[in-house]
């Protein structure tokens, strides 16, 4: 029953841990029910954020532990995190694990779940706006379209060079109507699109990189697999995400406008 206690407006007595999605990087992407999970936090455990806006919505006696990268330091690794977040709650407090885009996607979130059960803490986790939904609207694009996509993949580049793990099947993976979604896929771009052309996807099929989607610094551009080791290693800001399929085709006329430079957050 604990874990049906989904919302942080619920009273809650006791440690209690919120896995908060804190959205692509625009602190108002992140969703009504995260912000209030901040407001009411003793502890915030984070990552690297685009910025401290989303950590202004805490209360002023906020403790805050940033367990990412930052220049000269390592990143705290996820057994810290883990002994961490179980340490704040058995202590009582009222902590949320705050991370990039939607918690579950790429974020490690199995792990930090299964510590918390272990040490059988109350907990509940809280959507947030992955990369790749950020990256389609930025580019204007829907990442299925009937008739076009009926299928959209959110991979990991790591995959392609080993790093994590067993190689996905790029094979299974080149669908002529699915989307996809790469995260990290930035430095092995040309290999990933070596592969998908050897399993029958054509050189012309189009390409869209999506830099720092939601931000003030969010950059769209476009080119096809056999031009997109070329995209990857333009200076290209980070993070970013890549969208492949035919569903990019549908942008182009709308980025001639020049329609995504426009920011609605900040305009
Ligand atoms: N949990 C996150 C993903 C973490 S993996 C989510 O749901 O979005 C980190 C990768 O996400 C980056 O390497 C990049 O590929 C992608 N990413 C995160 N924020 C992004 C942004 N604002 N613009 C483009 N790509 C982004």
């Amino acid at each position: 029953m604990k874990e049906l206690m989904y919302s942080p407006a619920v009273p809650v007595s006791g440690g209690f841990v919120w896995l908060v999605g804190a959205g692509p990087g625009a602190a108002d992407l992140i969703t009504l029910r995260g912000k209030e999970a901040l407001e009411n936090a003793e502890v915030v455990v984070h990552d690297d954020l685009s910025g401290d806006e989303l950590l202004r919505y805490c209360p002023a006696e906020c403790e805050f532990v940033f367990v990412g990268k930052r220049a000269g330091r390592h990143s705290a690794t996820q057994e810290e995190i883990n002994r961490l977040l179980v340490s704040h709650a058995a202590d009582g407090k009222r902590v949320v694990r705050l991370k990039g885009g939607d918690p579950s996607v790429f974020g490690r979130l199995g792990e930090e779940l299964a510590a918390l059960r272990q040490a059988g803490l109350p907990h509940a986790v809280i959507p947030g706006v992955t990369a790749a939904c950020a990256a389609a609207a930025a580019a204007g694009v829907s990442l299925t379209r009937r008739g076009v996509a009926s299928a959209a993949v959110l991979a990991t580049g790591h995959e392609c060079t080993g790093k994590s793990g067993p190689e996905l099947d790029w094979e299974a993976l080149a669908q002529p109507n699915a989307t996809l979604c790469v995260y990290m896929g930035t430095k092995s771009l040309g290999l990933l699109a070596g592969r998908l052309m050897r399993h029958g996807h054509s050189p012309d099929l189009p390409v869209l990189m999506v830099s720092n989607a939601s931000l003030p610094g969010q950059v769209v551009r476009s080119g096809t697999l056999e031009t997109a080791a070329a995209l990857a290693t333009e200076a290209v800001g980070s993070p970013s995400l890549v969208l492949i399929g035919e569903i990019a085709a549908h942008n182009l006329a709308w980025l001639a406008l020049g329609q995504h430079q426009q920011s609605l957050a900040h305009a």
